[in-house]
């Protein structure tokens, strides 16, 4: 039986969290607020209230230790951005659509896509423990007609057997981590018994919204499949700092201590994570939690997502900006997931200025001090031509404030 809730906003939080703190995972989940039960616990803005009538995509819900984090009267707030959509996200752009990677084309069987050679995307299960208003699968995240069945997930198996140069497999959906235990379990049991399998990769939110649910039994799981056979990764999404709690943090310790990898992938979010410092304090932040910077994601192009999406250069001045700052193992690398299917590219910052082949000099900018430095090619290299080539007019300027090195013949 869930509460009901009609004091003031700062009541209604204090019963939520009384409800829920201290509870299991399920507690939260059977607890979940939804879209009109969000004016109890925020200020809502009338965009919000647009937002939340005429949403395009996916529904709204969060569980009660994520709403728990946000401001209730900041609609700026980031945690806020990502739980309540607003007005902007009920307004489809001509660039966009519900399957810009090509996701469902590329589906080989019910559940089972094949963007790559060797990997696969298997699409699990359609609920999270938040419906993040920056997803990216919001055509089908949420939506109980996703629902993948045992025989779909049988037909997926029976694919990878059928298919031994697949050798990585990313479960996502949905949440994986929402699954009951004894379905994650049938999953990894699965794939750990097909000899060619060799990663799985679990890409979850729960450590950053439903901590709780990584537990000990769950722990264990990823422990026993965790085998000379397969090796278990997990790609998370943090997005601010704010996120990152004792809470998150006690659920990442848990799974490394069940041998498990544990990667950031941030999606780049306008108006929430949109500039230097901000990435950078939660990248250290990130570390301080043991967690690996992977990528950070410039936004797909979905439907009702302007208000989230940035200029493609704000990611290279972001990647730029951290160099130097945190060791590269906090560095995410900035990705565009091509429209169409073209896969992952990634955009970096041009440190290369170019290539002086009669000297066989190489120019760079450093990304720590904006100096000029040199470094040479090897004398049997087979390479000069397909690097950038300076004029003798540009070489003798660089050549003029580069940084000098000792001890060159
Ligand atoms: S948890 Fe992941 S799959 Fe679920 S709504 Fe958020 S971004 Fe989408």
């Amino acid at each position: 039986m869930k509460a009901e809730y009609s004091g003031s906003i700062e009541s209604n939080r204090k019963v939520l969290h009384e409800l829920t703190a201290g509870g299991d995972w399920k507690v939260q989940l059977q607890n979940s607020i939804r879209s009109d039960e969000l004016k109890y616990f925020f200020e809502l803005t009338e965009s919000e209230r647009i937002g939340i009538q005429n949403s395009i995509r996916l529904n709204v819900s969060t569980s009660p230790y994520y709403l728990l984090l946000s401001d209730p009267y900041d609609p700026d707030c980031p945690i806020r951005r990502t739980i309540i959509p607003n007005e902007e996200e009920s307004i489809l752009s001509p660039e966009e659509s519900s399957d810009p990677l090509f996701e469902e084309k590329l589906m080989v069987t019910r559940g089972l896509t094949k963007m790559y050679d060797n990997r696969v995307l298997l699409f699990s299960n359609q609920t999270c423990s938040v419906y993040c208003r920056h997803c990216m699968r919001g055509r089908k995240v949420s939506f109980s007609n996703e629902h993948l069945t045992k025989k779909d997930l049988e037909n997926c198996f029976e694919y990878l057997r059928n298919h031994p140069e697949i050798d990585d497999v990313v479960i996502s959906g949905g949440d994986p981590l929402n699954m009951s235990d004894s379905r994650i379990e049938f999953i990894l049991s699965e794939l750990e018994s097909i000899p060619s399998v060799k990663i799985c990769r679990l890409g979850t939110r729960n450590p950053v919204t439903l901590p709780m649910r990584i537990t000990d039994t769950l722990s264990s799981i990823l422990d026993k499949y965790n085998t000379d056979n397969l090796s278990i990764f997990c790609n998370t999404q943090f997005n601010h700092e704010k996120e990152c709690t004792p809470e998150s943090k006690q659920a990442i310790l848990k799974l490394l201590k069940s041998g498990v990898s544990v990667g950031n992938q941030a999606v780049l979010l306008r108006g929430i994570n949109d500039d230097g410092e901000s990435m950078l304090r939660l990248h250290k932040k990130l570390l301080e939690q043991r967690i690996r910077a992977y990528y950070l994601y410039d936004p797909e192009l979905i439907p009702g997502s302007r208000g989230f999406r940035t200029p493609l250069g704000k990611g290279i001045e972001i990647v730029s900006f951290m160099r130097g700052k945190i060791s590269g193992m906090g560095i995410p690398s900035f990705v565009n997931d091509l429209p169409g299917g073209g896969g992952k590219v990634t955009l970096s910052p041009d440190w290369y200025l170019g290539y002086h082949k009669s000297t066989r000099t190489h120019f760079f900018k450093s990304a720590l001090r904006g100096t000029i430095h040199k470094s040479f090619e090897p004398l049997s290299s087979n390479y000069e031509d397909t690097y950038r080539q300076l004029s003798e007019e540009e070489y003798i300027e660089l050549a003029g404030i580069a940084h000098p090195i000792e001890n060159l013949p």
